[in-house]
């Protein structure tokens, strides 16, 4: 038998515990299992055909590591890396002609049940295209309908004014990052993604697609262009079936960080319009080497890092953006009891190059990678086992002077905090508001330390001299800009528990009056 690389790495066993690729089916939906031992891949002839199973090695299992290929099994383990056994390839002696299940009561089926099982199924499988052909006609004649009936009814029979397209506002102040937000016939809502994600969502499961379509639909991305790169490799714009994602590549070293991100992306309850939308997550096999892929939602301004070096920003966007991204660490940072609950988690590495500004101007968390969740109940705090620490520049006190207690989660919160604070300082920094000063783009502490400071500079500035952004004196002749920089130093108080929570920035946030209501309003429709 001829083994390829992945094999031969694959099958260098170590005694670490591994998580083993298994059919969703077989393993509570989630597609793997934690492997006490060895994870398998088997091939097995059973009276329907012939069958691939995978999944964790247990006592109990019909086959064992050590069984010998034959006519009719064959197995292959591994307990190298996650998932090293979806690339393990057994071959029964005299070759293999694979059927891929893991259903066992298929194994029950009888040929004259097979024949009625198939011509039952495809039955249902046209009425099912017929019925979604029907849907798919029916809502875009509705929505053509309802642009026409938008666009007539300018003519006059009212004497309203036709109803202008939904266009942004301040499309002229941001020309150039600003996507066509008209209302069309067939864009707006109209999108097959958004339709998968709804339907996953409504059944209640993880906040992404099932498991087997997040590997459908990797596999049918075609990438474009670059649009950034981080601490683990790269990230893409790419197109699935004509709609925009951003594909984030890591590479295989990077494994343990795609693993966790993808884990935390698909904790139950995650999905908020303030946290990036997650989509599928993959691991790609090219040639000799894997790629590890996570999906997500495109936004086209890119990070809030990249717009507001190009852009400055009025007062309601200033607000916008700090409300959106004070709801989204809320929205992390609870913790939802129930059975279908989700834990509370912090995020460990908020900055304005892991937010995401959306098209209507509203912001959204990305970079889930370094999160830690807790639970009330068990009182665990899950670090996962990514060892990384967050953005040097963006590390509140406890963090630089090793005082923070890595098992109290309530510290972890106060630290997203305290980064919070840095990322509405560096927003309103670039407000043209009342005063009509407006500075220049600067990262938190750029005048204290130069680009990829040291944890050491960090310290010395944070800790020990115990400088804080300059909050400058022109802000107080701004109402908003003034509560803004009082909301920010509240939040980046030397003790941590001295800080706002993110619940207390979210409520204070909201008392502050916007300057023009009716541009929130528009935007909210966007
Ligand atoms: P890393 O974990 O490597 O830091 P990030 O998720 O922070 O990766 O992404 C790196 C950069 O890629 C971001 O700062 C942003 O510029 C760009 N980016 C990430 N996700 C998206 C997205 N969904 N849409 C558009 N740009 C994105
Ligand atoms: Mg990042």
């Amino acid at each position: 038998m001829e083994i390829n690389l992945w094999q031969e790495r694959a099958l260098n066993a170590t005694t670490e515990p591994v998580k083993c690729f298994c059919d969703p089916k077989t393993c509570d939906n989630i597609g793997w299992c934690l492997a006490a031992e060895q994870c398998y891949s088997a091939v097995v002839v059973e009276s329907y055909g012939l069958v691939a199973r995978a999944g964790c090695i247990s006592v109990d299992s019909p086959l064992q590591c050590n069984t010998p290929a034959s006519h009719n099994h064959a197995i292959l383990c591994c307990n190298t890396v996650n998932l090293c056994n979806e690339f393990l390839e057994p071959e029964l002696i005299g070759g293999n002609d694979i059927h891929f299940t893991n259903d066992d009561n298929q194994s029950n089926l009888t040929p004259i049940m097979m024949s009625i099982a198939i011509p039952a199924a495809t039955c249902v499988l046209v009425a099912l295209l017929l019925y979604l052909l029907f849907r798919f006609y029916k809502r875009h004649a509705w929505k053509a309908h309802k642009y026409e009936k938008a666009v007539s009814s300018g003519a006059g029979d009212t004497g309203t004014p036709p109803e202008k397209p939904l266009g942004n506002p301040l499309a002229v102040q941001y020309g150039g990052h600003q996507a066509d937000t008209s209302l069309s016939p067939v864009t707006a809502g109209d999108s097959t993604l958004q339709d998968l994600l709804g339907h996953s969502y409504s059944s209640g499961s993880g906040s992404g697609l099932p498991f087997l379509v997040q590997r459908t639909v990797s596999r049918q991305i075609n990438l474009i262009d670059r649009v950034g790169t981080g601490r683990y490799g790269e990230v893409w714009k790419g197109s699935w079936q004509g709609e925009m994602v951003a594909v984030k590549i890591f590479s295989s070293r990077d494994e343990q960080s795609w693993f966790r991100e993808t884990e935390i992306y698909n904790t139950v309850l995650l999905r908020h319009e303030n946290i990036l939308g997650f989509v599928a997550s993959d691991m790609i096999s090219r040639n000799s080497w894997t790629q590890m892929w996570l999906i997500t939602h495109y936004h086209e301004n890119g990070s809030l890092y990249d717009f507001l070096n190009t852009n400055t920003v009025n007062r309601d966007v200033m607000l916008r953006f700090a409300q959106s991204i004070a709801n989204g660490l809320v929205h992390l940072h609870v913790e939802i009891t129930g059975t279908q609950g989700k834990p509370a988690i912090a995020h460990r590495d908020l900055k304005t190059r892991n937010i995401l500004v959306k098209r209507n101007l509203s912001c959204c968390i990305g970079d889930l990678g370094l999160a830690v969740t807790h639970r009330r109940d068990t009182n665990h705090v899950d670090r996962g086992q990514n060892t990384k620490v967050g953005t040097k520049r963006y590390m509140a006190p406890e963090i630089l002077d090793d005082r923070l207690n890595v098992d109290s989660f309530e510290e972890f919160k106060q630290a997203d905090v305290y980064a919070m604070g840095l990322v509405f300082w560096e927003i309103a920094r670039r407000c043209q508001c009342s005063t009509g000063r407006v500075v220049e783009y600067q990262p938190p502490f750029f005048d204290q330390v130069q680009s990829d400071p040291s944890f050491e500079e960090m310290r010395k500035v944070v800790c020990v001299s115990k400088v804080r952004p300059h909050v400058p004196h022109y802000w107080t002749n701004d109402r908003v800009l003034s509560q803004m920089g009082r909301l920010m130093t509240e939040c980046w108080h030397e003790s941590g528990s001295a800080r706002l929570t993110s619940l207390r920035v979210k409520k204070s946030l909201q008392q502050i009056e916007p300057v023009c209501p009716e541009v929130k309003l528009k935007l909210d429709l966007i």
